[in-house]
Formats: structure tokens, C-alpha cells, sequence
């Protein structure tokens, strides 16, 4: 969960407030990092295959799309064909059904911004309770519908930066979707009896892989940023090559080098030592990740105050503490002492109690006796324990009389 209004965030079932934003900083960077290895080692492998607007369009829009007006030939019947009732209730039914489908996902992507809880509020209650939730499910739907429906690919060409940022992280070793113009060329459908001088390529110019690819490029012009490594043009080209009882692969993945040397693709040492260093980025940031502590402690002592004589063996000074607590579940704190004796007297309770993903606060006397303060400062060690659990050990001072 992302909640930006609240300033708490929830990814894989750990709490992060704003006092965690270095992690995120660190996960941005990580990212960018890891995006920059894996594109020059592999391509756009992940705008074909893991990109969420290439998934959402191919994997469900395109499919309702083929559902109801059919194949892309009749498609392209039905756009020239005049307005018939037949016409019109085949666009409508597919525009009701974008629309409900991006209805869903701004649904589930508000979730993701708000919780599920208050999501299910917005729902549930009466709409005038609700109206900037709904003003905004409506926005989101409205996006995702103009999206899908009309912007399409060019959302991957014109809006994304890292499809813009292929240019200059792609090399000539890079592992791209390529058509093999050393096999290709000369191209064009070979006659019978072709004298051997004239002996054509395989690609028999058949234009399907340009009518299949969705942001209708010609991969066989070479590399090009609007390619979105889908790989429909290789599944098309090698249907044409089982046809013509040819080899499959005259496109396919590959890297320019290896289209040039017609060596096969090599999983090459840079490739590898990429691959390392992703690894490397990953496991330091879950090591933070994992390693990072539960509940987030300040403990301080109460500005303005000195030490307070108590009786005539013992000093005591006030603290506050504020506590941070990033579980789901409350928690109730108690406070040892761990270095000296002496005694920890909170105030009010004898516990500080911690809500669930929230904050508690409260204040607390330590007591220590006049015997064993030397210094006019003395270091205490409080550990804090949920239950018979010590869940962590924070340092203070102790403000005490000169001997
Ligand atoms: S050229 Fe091929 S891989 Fe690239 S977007 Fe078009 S169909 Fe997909
Ligand atoms: S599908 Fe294959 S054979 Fe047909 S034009 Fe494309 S590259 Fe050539």
C-alpha cells in the first residue's frame, strides 16, 4: 500500500512512515541502478513481459477487443463498413466493457493508495460521505479507459521514460528482439528455376510481423525505440518460416554483434558480471530491508528539568519517550534498566501502550540511588520489552548532583 495522504507505505507486509524514507531512497536507487544492468544486458525484456500496461493491453484489453469485434482483419472490415445497428452495438458493447474494465483496475490501484479498509468505505457508505474517494475512482477509471481505449502504445514510445532512455542504454551487445538480415536479404518470394546469382534470402516479404506488432514498426529496418520487445513479430515470422520449410529464427532474440558474426547469443562475461552486480544491489537492500527493526524509539529527557532530590538516598529525572510502532498488532512497552540500579517509574500506566501501525507516547521517571552517581552525568542503558521479549536497547543520560 501506498498511502500518500497518510505518509505510510506497506510493501510485502512491512510498515515504512516518512522516518523511513531513506530505505525508500535507497530502493529508487537500487531500481534505477538495477534497470540500467538489466536493459543493457537484456534489452526491453521487461516492457514485453512484466510491464503492467503491456499485460493489462495484451492480456486482457486485446482480448475483449478480439472477443467482440474480432481478428484484426475484421477489425479493419468493420471500420470501413457504414454505421449499422450491427456496428454500433459491437463499439458500444466494447467501450462499456473498457470501461468497466478500468473500472475494476481503478478500483484495485486505489486500494493500493488508500487501503483496502477505507476502499471498501467508499463502497459501502452513503456516496456523499465519500466524494473525493469517488471523484477519484472516477478519475483513475476515466485515465485507464483513455488509455487503453485511444492512447495505447504510445503511452511505451511517447510517455515512458525508460522507453525513451533505450537509446542510450542499449549497446551493440545488448540482447534485443533483431531480424537476421544476413539470413533475410535479399528479400522477397523466390521463383522457380532462380538462377543462383539471384538467389533471394528467406524473408519472403510477407509484412507479417509488421501487421502484427502492436506499435507497427518494420523490425527489419534494425533497432528501434518504439520496440517494445513483445515478441509477436518473432511468433509470426516463425509461423511463415514452418510454412516455407525453413529454418525458425530469421527474428529472434539476439544482439546486433551477434546478427553481424552470426555467432549465436552468447551469455557474455559482461552479461554476467551485470547479472552480478543486480544481485549484489538486490541482497544489500533486503538485508536492509529484513533487518530493519520493528519499532522505532526517542527517548528524552524533559527539557527545562535538572534532577529531582527523591527522599535523601536517591535522584530521579524525567524523560519522555515517543515509540513508533511498525507491526500490526499494539504493543504494550515496559522499560528496564540495564547497566545500573535503580528503578523505571512511567507515569500514569505501567506500561506504555503502542497502537497497531501508530504512535505511542508517555513519560518516565529513573530513578537511581545518590550511591552510585559518580559523574555529573551517568549513562543509562533502558531496554524495552514487549512481554518477556526485549525488543531493543536504547542509551540515555542521567543528570545527577557533582559528589
Ligand atoms: S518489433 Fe516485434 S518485438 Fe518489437 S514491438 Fe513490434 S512485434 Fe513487438
Ligand atoms: S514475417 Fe518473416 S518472412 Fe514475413 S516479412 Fe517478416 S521477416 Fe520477412
Amino acid at each position: 500500500m501506498f498511502n500518500i495522504p497518510q505518509g505510510k507505505f506497506i510493501v510485502f507486509g512491512k510498515i515504512f512512515w516518512p522516518q523511513d524514507f531513506f530505505i525508500f531512497g535507497l530502493a529508487m536507487v537500487t531500481f534505477i541502478f538495477f534497470i540500467i544492468l538489466f536493459t543493457a544486458a537484456f534489452g526491453r525484456l521487461f516492457c514485453g513481459w512484466a510491464c503492467p500496461q503491456t499485460n493489462f493491453m495484451e492480456m486482457m484489453f486485446r482480448k475483449i477487443e478480439f472477443m467482440v469485434l474480432g481478428t484484426a482483419n475484421e477489425q479493419k472490415a468493420l471500420k470501413k463498413a457504414p454505421w449499422t445497428g450491427n456496428k454500433i452495438f459491437k463499439v458500444t458493447l466494447n467501450h462499456v466493457l473498457f470501461f468497466l474494465l478500468s473500472f475494476i483496475i481503478a478500483n484495485i490501484f486505489l486500494a493500493y493508495i488508500v487501503g483496502i479498509d477505507d476502499l471498501e468505505k467508499i463502497i459501502t457508505e452513503p456516496v456523499g460521505d465519500h466524494l473525493v474517494g469517488l471523484s477519484s475512482l472516477l478519475i483513475f477509471s476515466g485515465i485507464f479507459y483513455a488509455v487503453y481505449a485511444f492512447f495505447r502504445e504510445q503511452a511505451c514510445t511517447v510517455v515512458c521514460p525508460y522507453g525513451r532512455l533505450q537509446s542510450v542504454l542499449l549497446d551493440k551487445n545488448s540482447m534485443i528482439v533483431a531480424y537476421d538480415y544476413k539470413r533475410g536479404e535479399p528479400r522477397g518470394i523466390q521463383k522457380k528455376n532462380q538462377p543462383a546469382e539471384l538467389q533471394l534470402g528467406d524473408c519472403i516479404d510477407c509484412f507479417q510481423c509488421v501487421r502484427v506488432c502492436p506499435t507497427g514498426i518494420d523490425i527489419r529496418n534494425g533497432v528501434q525505440m518504439e520496440c517494445v520487445g513483445c515478441t509477436a513479430c518473432i511468433d509470426a515470422c516463425n509461423d511463415v518460416m514452418d510454412k516455407i520449410h525453413k529454418p525458425r529464427g530469421l527474428i529472434r532474440y539476439a544482439s546486433e554483434n551477434s546478427i553481424a558474426t552470426g555467432e549465436p547469443l552468447h551469455y557474455t562475461p559482461r552479461m554476467k558480471l551485470y547479472t552480478g552486480l543486480c544481485l549484489v544491489v538486490l541482497i544489500l537492500l533486503s538485508v536492509l530491508l529484513f533487518t530493519r527493526k520493528d519499532i522505532d524509539v526517542t527517548i528524552m529527557r524533559t527539557p527545562g528539568l535538572l534532577f529531582q532530590e527523591k527522599g535523601t538516598d536517591s535522584v530521579s529525572n524525567l524523560y519522555n519517550i515517543k515509540v513508533m510502532n511498525k507491526t500490526d498488532k499494539d504493543i504494550p512497552l515496559t522499560i528496564k534498566i540495564e547497566n545500573v540500579n535503580g528503578e523505571v517509574q512511567i507515569v500514569g500506566k505501567p506500561y506504555v501502550h503502542v497502537v497497531k501501525e501508530g504512535q505511542g507516547s508517555g513519560s518516565f521517571f529513573l530513578v537511581l540511588p545518590k550511591k552510585d552517581i559518580h559523574n555529573r552525568k551517568t549513562e543509562v542503558k533502558l531496554a524495552l520489552y514487549e512481554g518477556d521479549k526485549k525488543i531493543l536497547t536504547e542509551t540515555t543520560s542521567f543528570l545527577g548532583p557533582v559528589q
